[in-house]
């Protein structure tokens, strides 16, 4: 198998890229640098189009950092009759866990059937047989419905008054802005140029009204340059109304809806479920993850709508959020008892989705739309992380077709950077190996496992970094830890310490405790590679606290 090299990817490298922009004409400029941006790029780059992606925050700054984490079907999307989206996203699985193995993980869900549940025991059974037909489930990984005492076993955390049985199904589990990364590394690896902290404020056009290009604000060097490109994309999620707005055609037709999703973290040992459970919340008709993952549990997610006036750049999770999701879990767990000040961490996000009239939140389609303007602007919203592959190669059908060229879509069989594994078996032997070499850098064998599902095969060029700084750091774990940053600042555009601590390694979100004791040591690692000054190292951490405050403001409410 012919193996992607990873692409030197640093800040360092960046004004150099930026400074050629302006004598470039793109084949494609992608606005927004979430997994639909991200997926765009890699498919329009891998056909051999001249692309650019720019990004007005981080990567995966948007939604794409902030949902539930799953590259799932969405099996209640059945009870909405969209077997068609059920189809498409389900086939979509078993191909991105295929082409990242390393970060999209099959994870065992367990959907326990209680009295005056939304599906009772017939309808739950009949609904996972055609959930795992409709994705053409491998036999021994199709569903499985149990008795109420095995589904006890299986979860003794359940409430069991109620309780009449379960049906145990795969789905897989993901980190989406490490997903988002990957792509985005992928299609540089492959020629594209992709950056972040880059605005497009303005839009360039021909004098037959087209357009033909972007005015970019680099927010790194507060510079403005006009950059030109033959089509644009817009895929700027929560965003594309506003960047639909600054086209000169204004919003014409469908438009979106956003609602907010909120999660919440608690410690593992507060909820120490046995797998991720997908139930009932009682007295609505909606349901809600519980999922396992290292040292804690996440649950969620609400579904509100998201009002005109509220700030799309600031969702949070606010103190009736999170009563919501606690109240939920304490129905389905009750000895859990989880208060509100068990709550380590939360985060919120916005589902780009598109208005239907009349429609609860929840009842709105997750279905991709793209929207034509007569300016030439193609703008795309909806949709799901699951599904962002197949919403590129439809985004890329059509800007072809406009391009009058016919370059075939390779994304399906395409390995992430870091995912070139040809089997499960081959990435837990690689990881095994790696536990063993690791022991000359006294790593442990969970800091290995864990650094593999993140960057995989990756994790070599970490561990030989790690090696290199051995004389220099005598603690190993602030050594490994120094190796991460570096990769991260080298290879995944980290240029603060928001970048680092939210989207490349979710510390904020499921560590955010430990962080009291590791971000001086972060701070001051990030601020040598990247030669701050005591300004910008100030800077920096005034805008992490920020984000520190505005995952925990629930406590303050
Ligand atoms: P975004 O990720 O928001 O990316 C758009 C980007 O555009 C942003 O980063 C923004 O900064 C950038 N941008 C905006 N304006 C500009 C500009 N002027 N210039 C440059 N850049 C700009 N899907 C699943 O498949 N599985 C799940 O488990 C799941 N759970 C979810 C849970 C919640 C709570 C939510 C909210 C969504 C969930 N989804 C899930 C849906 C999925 O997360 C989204 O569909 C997807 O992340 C949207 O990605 P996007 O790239 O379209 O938008």
């Amino acid at each position: 198998m012919s193996k992607v090299v990873t692409a030197d990817f640093s800040v360092q490298l960046r004004s150099k890229t930026i400074e050629t922009l302006t004598t470039e004409n793109f084949d494609l400029i992608i606005i927004g640098g979430g997994i639909t941006g991200a997926g765009i790029a890699l498919d329009a780059t891998t056909r051999g189009l001249k692309t650019l992606l720019v990004e007005k925050k981080d990567f995966a700054w948007g939604t794409s950092s902030r949902s539930t984490k799953l590259i799932h079907g969405g099996l209640r999307y059945l009870k909405q009759f969209e077997f068609g989206l059920v189809h498409e996203v389900g086939v979509e699985r078993a191909i991105v866990h295929n082409n990242a193995p390393h970060v999209v993980l099959p994870e065992k869900m367990l959907l326990p059937i209680i009295k005056g549940g939304s599906l009772g025991k017939r309808l739950s059974s009949v609904g996972l047989w055609i959930y795992d037909r409709l994705a053409g489930v491998d036999k021994d990984e199709r569903r499985q419905m149990l008795p109420a005492q095995k589904t006890q076993e299986l979860e003794p955390l359940l409430r069991k008054d109620i309780l009449e049985g379960g049906g145990l199904y795969y789905e897989y589990r993901t980190d989406d802005a490490r997903l988002t990364i990957e792509v985005v590394k992928t299609a540089v690896a492959h020629g594209a140029t992709c950056l972040n902290y880059a605005e497009a404020t303005e839009f360039i056009y021909k004098e037959n009204g087209y357009v033909k290009g972007i005015q970019l604000k680099d927010h790194l060097s507060n510079k403005t340059i006009a950059v030109h490109g033959r089509r644009i994309v817009n895929a700027a999620g929560p965003w594309v109304d506003t960047i639909r707005n600054i086209d000169k055609e204004g919003i014409k037709g469908s438009r979106l809806q956003l609602t907010k999703g909120v999660h919440i973290v608690v410690p593992k040992e507060r909820l120490p479920l046995q797998q991720s459970i997908y139930f009932d919340i009682k007295g609505d008709s909606r349901m809600c993850f519980a999922i396992p993952r290292g040292n804690i549990t996440y649950i969620g997610t609400t579904d509100t709508l998201y009002g005109k006036m509220e700030d799309i750049n600031r969702p949070v999770a606010n103190r009736q959020d999170v009563e919501y999701i606690l109240n939920a879990t304490n129905y389905m767990f009750p000895t859990a008892k989880l208060s509100i000040t068990d709550v380590e961490s939360t985060w919120a996000g916005l589902r780009p989705l598109i208005h239907q009239e009349g429609k609860d939140p929840s009842e709105l389609s997750r279905k991709d739309e793209i929207f034509y303007s007569e300016t030439g602007l193609i703008s795309i919203a909806g949709g799901k992380l699951t599904g962002y592959r197949k919403m590129a190669e439809r985004v890329l059908k059509f800007v072809c077709k406009t391009l009058n060229i016919k370059p075939k879509c390779i994304t399906e069989q395409l390995k992430l950077v870091g995912g070139q594994f040809d089997s499960d078996t081959a990435l837990d032997t690689f990881i095994q190996q790696r536990i063993g070499e690791a022991k000359q850098i006294e790593a442990t064998p969970s800091q290995i496992i864990a650094l593999s599902y993140k960057y995989g095969s990756d994790i070599d060029k970490i561990i030989e970094k790690a090696f290199e700084l051995h004389t220099t750091i005598q603690d190993p774990s602030l050594r490994l830890l120094a190796a991460e940053i570096w990769y991260g600042v080298t290879y995944e555009m980290v240029s603060n310490l928001c970048d680092f601590l939210i989207r490349r390694t979710g510390r904020l979100y499921f560590e955010r405790p430990s962080l009291e004791k590791t971000l001086p040591f972060i701070t001051e690692q990030i601020a040598n590679l990247l030669n701050w000054t005591t300004e910008q190292k100030a800077a920096a951490l005034k805008e992490f606290e920020q984000e520190y405050e505005l995952v925990m403001q629930f406590r303050s409410e």
